[in-house]
């Protein structure tokens, strides 16, 4: 039998973002260039990539020469942003993941528009780093889509002979998610507990729209059966 592949966002879907990621790019930013503050980033289903160059040109610094550095002191920022913003899994999200982590015919992995170190960091954080073993992330490009396509590619890597493109889910809480996960052809659970209202997230069309994760019962039973 094929193997599903689930692809899980992480700030929005698995955690409460809390500024934590912004706040340590402000203390990041305060280190390296001497800012008091950063302007209001929009992070929301966006990829690290492309909010660190918006944030680089925002104070008129180079991305290429100093991005690394950047990144480096963001890594060493994150966890204490992460204990003062109250960064915590969202309902229903541990018991998810042990659930599916169980299953033998489910591969769990990352589609993140964060930098692969800074979701690392968060899933060890919230102690659920062990549940995923490949992913996507937003150290290369700025746009989610190709996000979702290195996940694929990370996914058959792992997942070997049982990966099929026709049993993908995307989780997700944004606009963005559903748009990403179309262009890799897969299905769509959408969260109310992060960046898109009900009614946004409602007009994109997902394939099913939750208010959290702890009401996933069905969903999960339509994953066993087939
Ligand atoms: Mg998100």
């Amino acid at each position: 039998m094929k193997a599903w592949t689930l692809l899980f966002d992480i700030d929005g879907t698995i955690m409460t973002s809390a500024h934590a990621g912004t706040s340590a790019m402000a203390v990041t930013a305060k280190e390296l260039f001497g800012v008091e503050e950063i302007a209001p980033l929009n992070v929301h289903g966006r990829c690290d990539r492309g909010i660190l160059a918006e944030l680089f040109q925002g104070l008129g610094v180079s991305y290429e020469q100093h991005h690394e550095e950047f990144s480096r002191r963001y890594y060493q920022n994150l966890p204490a942003s992460l204990i003062e913003n109250q960064g915590r899994l969202l309902p229903g999200v541990r018991s998810l993941l042990e659930t599916l982590h169980n299953e033998d015919n489910i591969a769990l992995g990352i589609l993140t528009g964060n930098l692969r170190q800074a979701a690392e960091i968060k899933l060890q954080h919230l102690g659920v780093d062990q549940f995923f073993s490949f992913g996507g992330y937003g150290d290369q490009f700025a746009d989610r889509n190709d996000v979702a396509q290195q996940a694929v590619d990370s996914a058959k890597n792992r997942v070997g002979d049982k990966f099929s493109s026709d049993r993908v889910w995307v989780i997700g809480d944004t606009t963005n998610d559903i748009r990403c996960a179309r262009s890799i052809g897969a299905k769509v659970l959408a969260v109310e507990t992060g960046g898109g209202s009900p009614e946004e997230l409602s007009s994109a069309k997902p394939d099913l729209l939750l208010p959290d994760l702890t009401t996933c019962e069905l969903w999960l039973s339509s994953l066993k059966e087939v």
